[in-house]
This record gives structure tokens, C-alpha cells and sequence, in this order.
């Protein structure tokens, strides 16, 4: 028992020091490259890659971040969210990345052991929080992380269907017609979506890069996995976007982009939450019971 513990808050630590990298990848990656939609984000002079300049700065005195400017978690409480040369403010979401990538890591250990399947889906999770993040700043899911990430999910079709044993469990496709599947269906469904939402609101509420994120999902983990991730997507969008409304924030929910609630919504199946609302939603249950007697 003590050694389970000890691991998950190895994994955490691990997890935040990845949620660091993350948000380089997720700051690096669109930059100069798109337009952002909000004026948190700073435009560069400068060419950036994810590993060029190797080290971190610091984005308005452009100085490059000491070794202690940088300890996941620690660093932005010890700075109290300042940078440690000039006094710009460190936004809290990178404090929020690395503390959030460090809770996951944490769960996939719990979900499924020290195993190559834990290790692929934290890989995939990585890739969403990316895809999020770039998607606030941008309304942008780009391209150079979808289709590659697509052709992974079919070479995971592919290898768990050929291979002598299995490489990865579930929730991963074993085959490549479920890939296949899974890619036919995730897109699709979700140009249902789109069509619906431009009949109801007369204009476009999806990008094209929520559909090719769609197809990740579907290649990857099948048809199921589309399925739910649009529904339960849309659940959490609508439930957003109402409170927005209510909190008379009208415009806030107008330019707020979809593809983090797919993220969450993806994230979600791989820790499978589908079948926990399944359950709660099986004809026999308080709250079913509950819904049938308000109609
Ligand atoms: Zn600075």
C-alpha cells in the first residue's frame, strides 16, 4: 500500500515536470505562425521551436529563466506568479498546466499500472492538454499535431491486431477495421453536429481542426470513444456556455472555442467515465427514476 503511494506522488512529480514541457510545446508550437484571438498572447520577433532556444524565458524581458525559475509547481508559489527578472505577471494557467499534467500522470498510474498502455494513453493526454491550450489562444488545432497523431492511432490498429500479443489494452483499438471505423465515425458524426449547430444558430460553431481531432480519437480508440466524446463534449460546452450567459458574459461563450471540451471529454473515456455515466443513466437508477417522474 505505502509503495502505491509512494509511486503515485513519483508519477505526479513526473507528470508536473512534463506539464512544464507542455506548455512550451502549447506557447512554441503556433507561435508566429497563426493569429491569436486574445491579446494575452505576445507576438515574438523571433523564430521558436519546441527545443530552440532549449531554455525557457521569460516573454517580455526575453531573458533566459535561471534553473530556479523553473521547478515545476514550486517556482511559479515561490515567485508568486512573477517572472524572477522583471516583474511581468507568470499567468496562473502555467501553474494550472503543470499541476494538472501532474494529477493525470498520477491517475493513468492508478488506471493502469506501470504498463506500456499507461504510457501511450499519458502520451495522448499530453497531446490534448497541447491541442487545448493552443486552441484557447488561437481557435486552432494544428494540422502538424493531428495528422501524425491520426497515423499513430491506425499503427495502433495495426500492431494490436498483428502483433504476437496485444501491445496495448483497452481502451486502445485491437484492430485496424475498429481504427478505421473509429475515423469514419468521429468526423462524421461530428459534421452532424456542425450541420445541426448551423441550423439552430445560423453560423459555423465547429472548426475543421474539432473534426480532425475527432479523427484522432476515433483511429485511436474506436467508435465508442467518437461517440462519447462528442456527446459528452457538447454536454459540458452547453453547460458553459449557459452559465456564461447567465453571468451575462454573452460574448465570452460566442468566441469560446469547442476543442478543449472535446479534450476533457476524450480524456475522460480513457479513464472511463463513459460506463460511470452509463450506469448512472441505466433504466434502474435514483437518477433516471428521477428524470422519468419530471417529465
Ligand atoms: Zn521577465
Amino acid at each position: 500500500m505505502q509503495t502505491i503511494v509512494y509511486l503515485t506522488l513519483l508519477y505526479f512529480l513526473f507528470g508536473s515536470l512534463i506539464g512544464s514541457f507542455l506548455s512550451v510545446c502549447a506557447y512554441r508550437i503556433p507561435m508566429g505562425k497563426y493569429e491569436p484571438i486574445h491579446e494575452g498572447v505576445k507576438e515574438l520577433n523571433r523564430t521558436l521551436s519546441i527545443i530552440s532556444p532549449a531554455r525557457s524565458f521569460c516573454p517580455r524581458c526575453e531573458k533566459t529563466l535561471a534553473w530556479w525559475h523553473t521547478i515545476p509547481l514550486v517556482s511559479w508559489l515561490i515567485l508568486r506568479g512573477r517572472c524572477g527578472h522583471c516583474d511581468a505577471t507568470i499567468p496562473f494557467r502555467y501553474f494550472f498546466i503543470e499541476l494538472m499534467t501532474g494529477l493525470l500522470c498520477a491517475l493513468t498510474f492508478l488506471r493502469f499500472g506501470p504498463s506500456i498502455t499507461g504510457l501511450v494513453a499519458f502520451g495522448f493526454i499530453c497531446l490534448c492538454i497541447i491541442i487545448a491550450f493552443i486552441d484557447l489562444d488561437y481557435m486552432i488545432i494544428p494540422d502538424v499535431i493531428t495528422y501524425p497523431a491520426t497515423c499513430a492511432g491506425l499503427a495502433i490498429g495495426v500492431i494490436n491486431r498483428y502483433a504476437p500479443v496485444p501491445f496495448l489494452r483497452h481502451p486502445f483499438v485491437s484492430s485496424p477495421l475498429e481504427s478505421f471505423y473509429g475515423l469514419l465515425m468521429g468526423p462524421g458524426l461530428l459534421l452532424a453536429v456542425w450541420w445541426l449547430y448551423f441550423k439552430i444558430r445560423k453560423r459555423e460553431g465547429l472548426g475543421l481542426g474539432d473534426v480532425k481531432f475527432l479523427a484522432v480519437v476515433g483511429a485511436t480508440f474506436g467508435m465508442e470513444s467518437a461517440w462519447f466524446t462528442i456527446f459528452f463534449g457538447s454536454i459540458l460546452g452547453s453547460v458553459i456556455a449557459i452559465v456564461a450567459l447567465i453571468a451575462r458574459r454573452g460574448s465570452f461563450a460566442s468566441y469560446f472555442p469547442f476543442g478543449p471540451y472535446l479534450v476533457v471529454a476524450a480524456v475522460a473515456y480513457i479513464f472511463d467515465l463513459h460506463l460511470l455515466i452509463g450506469h448512472l443513466l441505466a433504466p434502474t437508477t435514483p437518477i433516471t427514476w428521477w428524470i422519468a417522474t419530471q417529465v
